[in-house]
């Protein structure tokens, strides 16, 4: 079993930072920000560093 892949999503407008998979990131690309709406890019979400 591979353990799930997670990214950190900080909003470029709001600010908020949400751990996300990688369903969560595909939708977040697709309709923005959950929380204010804002446009997201590939650019505002981070990997953590390998543990
Ligand atoms: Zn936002």
């Amino acid at each position: 079993m591979t353990s799930p892949r997670t990214h950190t999503f900080v909003c470029p407008e709001c600010r908020r930072s949400i751990e996300v998979d990688d369903p969560m990131r595909a939708t977040l690309l697709d309709v923005g920000c959950v929380v204010c709406g804002a446009p997201v890019t590939e650019g505002d979400m981070a990997d953590p560093p390998p543990a």
